[in-house]
């Protein structure tokens, strides 16, 4: 059964084709800056990649070339084997614990909730849409990077804040990336060969985000009514005391507009280094003995620490912490100062071990009293395995 996990942004859109159940990826790709001017498409197969410049409208458009690709590279013969459609929903508030069918009544949700996730939830209405009308045969489902984090309970969703922010603003923690955290927690409960297990998964890439999972479910997660809480990321400022905002404000005549900008896109690794968002710069900057990027690492991987930290007293221990994602998927050396900053707890890296990227390995020795993997994550399969489950 050929099924189709999408992921749909306000000017792009990724895909990943599967064959299921055997999980096998037949073909992807990404269109990109859809509805501006040089908009392009790279379809990746087993053995090829190409790219073309090519005018795309909307996102229809996208889908209908997407079709086109899909029969030219001999992938489908007719439009009706497509048999799924599974979209990837960034926020699906406290409507949604698991995936669902893209009925009406889940559309019409998604929409209200763009209040929370403006250009996410309204670019994937409109995947959803575009989809529906170019693969009508297919079922569509929605799969949130929220739902997972709905097992949190009140005492770690709520906010010290009026009760009726609450109440009549559905103000509260999310969370994110829980696709992401979920895929991580079912590899390392196969890893360590047992489902009754306390879990830290650190999804540390340009966004980023840890939470605690005991027996597989979420306990509790670092992002928080938007992405922009906890950890310090790529531009994104994590927690900060918030009478900075009302302070900078009033100083710099700063609107709320150009503040959430701000602590958006300006703060976190780029902000505190004045040189990039991307670990790859910051590291290449304390090679060359640039102070403020010594800093920036430092902070960033400290915030981590704080909250493994914090988590590993919420569940009272841990049997396996994941780096996963850009960074920690990546990222030698940051899994290195991480480690490092955890020895108290009995965490003996793997030098040796821990020289690898992107692949799926044990980065602590036998000594270590916890062990810590790297994960490399897969929330495509994710979608598409909740898709395939059902549309079969
Ligand atoms: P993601 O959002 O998961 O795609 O992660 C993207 C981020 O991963 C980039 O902005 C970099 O900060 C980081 N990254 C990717 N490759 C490396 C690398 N080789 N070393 C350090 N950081 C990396």
């Amino acid at each position: 059964m050929k099924i189709l996990a999408v992921n749909c942004g306000s000017s792009s859109l990724k895909f990943k084709m599967y064959e299921m159940p055997e999980e096998k990826v037949l073909i992807s790709g990404l269109f990109e800056r859809i509805g501006e001017k040089m908009s392009s498409y790279t379809i990746k197969l087993d053995n090829d990649k190409y790219s073309k410049e090519i005018e795309l409208p909307d996102h229809k458009v996208a889908f209908e070339i997407l079709v086109d690709e899909l029969k030219k590279n001999k992938i489908i013969k007719k439009l009706d084997e497509i048999k799924g459609i599974g979209h990837r929903i960034v926020q699906g508030g406290d409507y949604f614990d698991k995936t669902v069918i893209a009925d009406d009544d889940a559309v019409t949700k998604i929409s209200e909730l763009a209040t929370l996730a403006p250009l996410h939830n309204k670019a994937a209405v409109t995947g959803i849409n575009a989809a529906k009308e170019v693969i009508p045969g297919a079922l569509e489902t929605v799969t949130f990077d929220t739902a997972f984090h709905q097992t949190i309970e009140p005492v770690n969703y709520m906010y010290a804040v009026p009760y009726e922010w609450y109440t009549k603003y559905k103000v509260r923690k999310y969370g994110a990336h829980g696709t992401s955290h979920k895929y991580i927690a079912s590899r390392l409960n196969a890893l360590l060969g047992r489902t009754n297990t306390k879990l830290i998964t650190c999804h540390i890439g340009s966004g980023a985000s840890v939470s605690a999972i005991k027996d597989g479910i979420c306990m509790d997660t670092s992002m928080g009514l938007t992405p922009n809480a906890g950890l310090i990321m790529g531009t994104r400022c994590g927690d900060v005391d918030t009478s900075i905002l009302t302070y900078m404000m009033q100083k710099e005549d700063i609107s709320p507009k150009e503040m959430d900008n701000i602590l958006n896109k300006k703060s976190g690794l780029l902000g505190i280094s004045g040189v990039s968002n991307d670990s790859r710069d910051i590291e290449e900057g304390i090679q060359k003995g640039n102070e403020r990027c010594v800093l920036a690492q430092k902070m960033y991987v400290q915030k981590i620490i704080d909250y493994i930290a914090m988590y590993y007293f919420e569940m009272g221990g841990v049997d396996a912490i994941a780096f996963s994602a850009g960074v920690g998927e990546n990222s030698i050396r940051t899994r290195i100062d991480i480690m490092e900053g955890l020895s108290v707890l009995g965490i003996v890296p793997d030098y040796e071990a821990n020289n690898c990227r992107g692949e799926e390995k044990l980065v602590t020795t036998t000594e270590s009293k916890v062990p810590c993997y790297v994960i490399p994550t897969d929330e495509e399969i994710m979608i598409a395995r909740d898709n395939y489950n059902l549309a079969k």
